[in-house]
């Protein structure tokens, strides 16, 4: 099953991305080549997976057969540094068994280890080598951002960072939009702690549609790329069945009101110590 109408959005000008993609952290490497799988016949065109995921070869195994399937893979923190980088990009791309990939980031900037600007720089060489589409980051802050542009002269075509209804992040898409950087957001559900909320629920009744659903059709309302993950193969389907609705002002001002400022779910980008 494909859908046709699924929208897109466009990286540093040129490359085309799926809007909506499927997410494989803590996905166990012996399930994660059926789950990838089950994505691809749902129609899901693009997977989301990193280094330290440990889970790369599974997605590889599942797209074989599939070079038309976008896929985004992480460096690890470990792995930072000019020279590491290169090295982690081919153990990378071994694993997931393509000699280009679409989209490569900086999983953290794990600012202790003073080494993201050297691990720009080598993202920058993968891209003019051709051996990545297109390059960004994850987790980064504004400050994090404004040095690799300005140390590298090469901005991140995207930054994937947390961001769902009960942290939505305004001033660092804001940032973003100013710097032409597309956002993107990780954890889109809140890891599945918002679906019993009764502003979401309410919504989400009015449309016949889920609570997973009305958050998923917010973040493509809002521009946002969402890589939301299952392992189950019904909610793989109702996870992309958010084509056929869409929310009116009301609602996305109702849901823009469960912000929250203890919203965060993860580890603060400036203080994480891996
Ligand atoms: P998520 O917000 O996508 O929530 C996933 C959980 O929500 C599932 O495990 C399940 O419990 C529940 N769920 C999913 N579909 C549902 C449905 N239809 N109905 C009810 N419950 C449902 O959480 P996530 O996995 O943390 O984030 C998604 C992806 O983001 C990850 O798989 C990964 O690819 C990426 N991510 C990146 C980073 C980063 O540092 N870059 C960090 C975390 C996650």
């Amino acid at each position: 099953m494909s859908s046709p109408t699924q929208p897109s959005v466009t990286l540093s000008g040129s490359v085309t991305m799926p809007q909506l993609g499927l997410g494989v952290w803590q996905i166990p490497p012996h399930d994660v080549a059926q789950v990838v799988t089950d994505a691809v016949e749902a129609g899901y065109r693009a997977v989301d997976t990193a280094s330290e995921y440990q889970n790369e070869a599974g997605v590889g195994d599942a797209l074989a057969d599939h070079r038309d399937i976008f896929v985004t893979t992480k460096l690890w923190n470990a792995d930072q540094g000019f020279d590491e980088t290169l090295r982690a990009f081919d153990a990378s791309a071994s694993r997931l068994r393509r000699d280009v990939i679409d989209l490569y980031l900086i999983h953290w900037p794990s600012p202790h280890r003073e080494r993201y600007v050297a691990s720009w720089k080598a993202l920058a060489r993968l891209k003019q080598e051709g051996r990545v589409r297109a390059i960004g980051v994850s987790n980064f802050t504004p400050a994090h951002l404004e040095r690799i542009m300005v140390e590298v002269g090469e901005t991140p075509a995207i930054n994937q960072i947390e961001l769902h209804p009960r942290f939505q992040r305004w001033d660092a898409r804001a940032y973003h939009e100013r710097h032409g950087i597309v956002t993107q957001s990780w954890s889109p559900l809140g890891q599945g702690t918002l679906m019993n909320d009764p502003i979401l629920r309410r919504i989400a009744d009015r449309h016949g549609k889920t609570v997973a659903q009305v958050i998923i059709a917010w973040h493509l309302h809002a521009g946002l790329v969402v890589i939301p993950k299952s392992v189950r193969s019904d909610r793989l389907i109702e996870n992309i069945g958010v084509f056929d609705f869409r929310l009116d002002d009301l609602e996305v001002a109702q849901i823009v009101g469960l912000d929250a400022v203890d919203g965060r779910l993860g580890p603060d980008p400036d203080t994480a110590t891996w």
